[in-house]
């Protein structure tokens, strides 16, 4: 008989979870207390890279993440669900701390290249270049990724999983210390395993399992423009601004891609950041912020994800990151295996919640 999952939260990791469960043939039920990827996944600046991680294995993670967003992409082979590859542009820490970042990008197997301003605008005709070298790093991209979970959540059904949007899990029901479901408003689900996608939420509902999930959240802001024609191919950095164009022609910016501190006024923030777009990109002509987005980044304490069953609740699969966007493939995919056949894979090793106990 198939295994029944419940998957609370349709972000893009509740989304892709289900997405690999039910094309596995597991018996799948999403809950969703609002609707399909409004949590930090609709105020995401969703670019794909193993840029920055911190270690080796976290770089290794990324990485097959990269390499299973391609396998994805092709699997699903819908309009809605195109990564923009090309890779990223950046620059602004000093040439040598760029020739080392790359040095050591290059050594752990990763594309990454220098350029000087005049490939700079070979690549990025529209775009003002820095001022000297910067990095291009090949294999990167970016998705929309609200579309992005739609249509993940939309295979899902395909094979079958049952969505149940606007419906908060009350509680998670208990015998002795195993998860045995949910209840919700209307009534409980029994599961034989209860996978946590619930991004910030994620720490409250282990709360009610007993299991401590401490997290370390940081509220910051994205912003969207109106539509503008193509001009910017790449996912761009810049020290001031990190920017890139979504296939629909919307900009999204940031001081940075992990988003902007907010200080008072969310859209005088957005102006001026805005205006640093403008000098960096003098075509944008007549575009107009168009969404503010404030977001609250799921940050385990430590900043690594925590992916796994939680040892002291039998039947409780937590996965709860930041770097969402990036790892959602390869999460859904390794977590489906772990939760189906029992596995447990190396790859997920350094980011079992027991790290912190
Ligand atoms: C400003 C910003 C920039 C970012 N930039 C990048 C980037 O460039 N690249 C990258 O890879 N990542 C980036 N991230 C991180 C990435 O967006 C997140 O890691 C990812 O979206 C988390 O997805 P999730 O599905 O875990 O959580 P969420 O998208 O928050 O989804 C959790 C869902 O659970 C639901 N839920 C919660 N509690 C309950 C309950 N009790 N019952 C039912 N449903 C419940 C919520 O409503 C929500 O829809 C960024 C994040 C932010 C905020």
């Amino acid at each position: 008989m198939a295994k029944k999952i419940v998957v609370i939260g349709a972000g893009i990791i509740g989304a892709s979870i289900a997405y690999h469960l039910s094309a596995n043939g597991a018996d799948v039920t999403v809950i969703e207390k609002s609707a399909p990827a409004s949590g930090a996944t609709a105020t995401s600046f969703a670019w794909i890279n193993a840029n920055f991680a911190e270690t080796p294995e976290f770089f290794a993670l990324r990485t097959a993440s990269i390499a299973a967003w391609q396998i994805l992409e092709k699997e699903i082979d819908h309009a809605d669900f195109k990564v923009r590859w090309g890779g990223s542009l950046s620059w602004g820490d000093g040439n040598a701390e760029q020739a080392g970042h790359a040095k050591a990008l290059t050594e752990l197997g990763y594309v990454i290249k220098i350029i000087d301003p005049t490939e700079f605008s070979a690549l990025e005709p529209t775009i003002r270049p820095p001022e000297g070298d910067c990095l291009h790093a090949l294999d990167e991209g970016a998705i929309d990724p609200v579309s992005a979970t739609r249509v993940l959540l939309q295979a899902a059904a395909g094979h079958g999983a049952r969505m149940v949007y606007g419906c908060g899990i009350d509680q998670l029901l208990m015998q002795n210390s195993r998860v045995t479901g949910v209840a919700t408003p209307f009534g409980e689900i029994a599961a034989d395993e209860v996978v946590v996608a619930a991004g910030v939420w994620s720490h409250d509902l282990a709360a009610q399992a007993g299991v401590g999930l401490p997290m370390d959240n940081s509220h910051s802001i994205i912003v969207r423009t109106t539509q503008a024609k193509p001009l910017i191919s790449r996912v761009i950095l810049s020290p001031d601004v990190h920017f890139r164009q979504d296939l629909d022609g919307s900009v999204i910016f940031a001081e940075s891609f992990s988003g902007g501190e907010i200080c008072g006024d969310p859209s005088n923030s957005a102006a001026k950041i805005l205006k640093l777009l403008r000098h960096r990109v003098p075509d944008l002509g007549r575009i107009e912020i168009e969404n503010i987005y404030v977001g609250n980044r799921p940050i385990p304490a430590d900043g690594f994800p925590v992916i796994g069953r939680a040892s002291g609740a039998q039947g409780l699969y937590l996965a709860t990151m930041h770097s969402g966007i990036t790892l959602a493939p390869i999460v859904g995919k390794l977590a489906t295996n772990e939760i189906l056949n029992g596995a447990d894979d190396e790859m997920l090793a350094p980011y079992r919640l027991s790290r912190f106990q």
